[in-house]
């Protein structure tokens, strides 16, 4: 099958959904301009830079012992201020306004979906705008600890502040899993974008989907590709406007 039938005949099964699943993936974030600190490129200049991997960093342990480092590393690295969604995020959000999708879900932290206007997002790994207080319980946005000169500490109460994403060492929320499982198994459509079925998220959330219409679509191959109904190689900004309907 060609490339233009593949993608006719995702465009046809859009049309035909009542109940989408949506899967984003770091594949998302890489397309809005956000870099990848887990490939192997960024993950050794990082090693370089601060002695540590980031799964080292981004941990409880580290956040536990080192505070004043982890948020050294927090704000330079993944606090980006100036990132914005492109272009797949808005035909998500008009998509989502149509009625035909039943739940995104992402484990990106870059709160990008929140600005394009995406509601309801199952965000497995948390968001790097939901910062809050653990004494007082006050909440903070990214740039509140953006702007912190070391340790962001609360207004009221003084107390450091929680960042909003998941560290490891941490589970993901039972409930969020449940969710998240529960929308794909009763999706009739699975969109996996700018991700690859080895990854955690779309293993655990596909894991009990039994239709055949889990599409994947993200720029980089996979040896494990296979295992997606459909695949379609290339950037996800240029496939949603061919799959969609015209808004
Ligand atoms: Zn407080």
């Amino acid at each position: 099958m060609s490339v233009e039938q593949t993608i006719e005949r995702v465009k046809r099964m859009v049309d035909e959904s009542s109940k989408i699943a949506i899967l984003l993936g770091v594949g998302t974030f890489i397309e809005s301009g956000g870099e990848n600190i887990w490939s192997s490129r960024e993950c050794y200049r990082l090693e370089e830079k601060y002695n540590k991997t980031p799964d080292e960093m981004i941990s409880v342990e580290f956040y536990s012992a080192r505070r004043d480092k982890f948020f050294e590393f927090y704000k330079n690295e993944i606090l980006l201020d100036d990132l914005e969604p492109c272009s797949l995020y808005y035909d998500i959000k008009k998509l989502q306004d149509t009625g035909k999708v039943r739940t995104v879900i992402t484990q990106n932290t870059d709160g990008l979906h929140n600005k394009a206007g995406i509601r309801d997002v199952i965000e497995l790994h948390g968001n790097i705008n939901n910062n809050w207080c653990p004494r007082c319980h006050r909440n903070y946005e990214a740039q509140y600890l953006k702007n912190a000169k070391a340790v962001p500490l609360c207004e009221d109460c003084n107390t450091s502040i929680r960042p909003g994403v998941r560290l490891f060492g941490e589970n993901i929320a039972n409930n969020l899993m449940t969710q998240a499982v529960n929308a794909c198994e009763g999706a009739d459509l699975i969109l996996a974008l700018g991700t690859n079925m080895y990854d955690n998220m779309v293993k655990f959330c596909t894991g009990t989907y039994t239709g055949d219409r889990l599409v994947l679509i993200t720029k980089e191959e996979h040896y494990t590709d296979k295992f997606a109904d459909i695949v379609i190689h290339d950037k996800v900004c240029n496939v949603l406007p061919k799959i969609f309907p015209t808004l």
